[in-house]
């Protein structure tokens, strides 16, 4: 794909992250992997007045190349990108029942299979740290150790996968997992499956394909 549609589907997939609830007002942001670098929604800027131009290509050094200033969370991203190389996309939300969670710093235990989805038997919740920081960073990059999704304490949430499509489908399933857990925190702390139960799934997902 060419970087100039890459641009229109990464502003689509921003503008979804709204339109899904996942976010609102300038909170979160998105990036797509593309040649030696990546790029990345602008800081500030809301996306429905942002133009495929907006969008600013960051190199792995954080060189950005373009009008606006990158992501204030580019550090993130950029190190998701470095670290992982199955990592196509990467979004970050301040989506509100992860958030909620994030805000008590508890973690997503394995309270359903679909916990699995995020690569391991829970999706951790990486300690605070200012945003924008090398320290938040730094913190994700652990609390996403075979993992695919983690929650950033009295923050939000992030997220990577192989393309956009593919990790704002993984965004809304982490969001929807975090309202299930909350309502039934409601009730009671719910009994998570067995650590080989979720070894088994976890081998099942790998063959999950249509
Ligand atoms: P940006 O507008 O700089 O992407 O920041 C939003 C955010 O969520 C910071 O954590
Ligand atoms: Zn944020």
């Amino acid at each position: 794909m060419g970087e100039s549609e890459l641009r229109q589907q990464l502003l689509a997939i921003a503008r979804a992250m709204n339109s899904q609830g996942l976010n609102q007002g300038t909170s979160g942001n998105v990036s797509v992997r593309n040649g030696a670098g990546f790029l990345i929604t602008p800081s500030a800027l809301p996306y429905d007045r942002c133009a495929p131009a907006d969008l600013v290509w960051v190199d792995w050094a954080g060189q950005p190349r373009g009008s606006r200033k990158p992501s204030s969370e580019w550090r993130m991203h950029r190190d998701i990108y470095c670290r992982y190389s199955r990592a196509g996309a990467v979004l970050h939300a301040h989506s509100l029942y992860c958030t909620t969670l994030a805000c008590l710093e508890r973690p997503i235990p394995a309270f359903h299979y679909m916990v699995a989805m995020a690569g391991g038997d829970s999706i951790r919740c990486a300690p605070y740290a200012t945003f924008g920081t090398q320290d938040l960073s730094d913190g994700v990059i652990q609390a996403l150790a075979d993992r695919s999704a983690a929650l950033l304490a009295h923050h939000g949430m992030i997220c990577f996968a192989a393309d956009l499509d593919r990790v704002l489908a993984l965004a809304v399933e982490v969001e929807t997992l975090a309202r299930i857990y909350l309502q039934a925190l409601q009730v009671a702390e719910p009994p998570v499956l067995p650590e080989a139960e979720m070894v088994e799934v976890l081998r099942r997902f790998k063959e999950y394909k249509a």
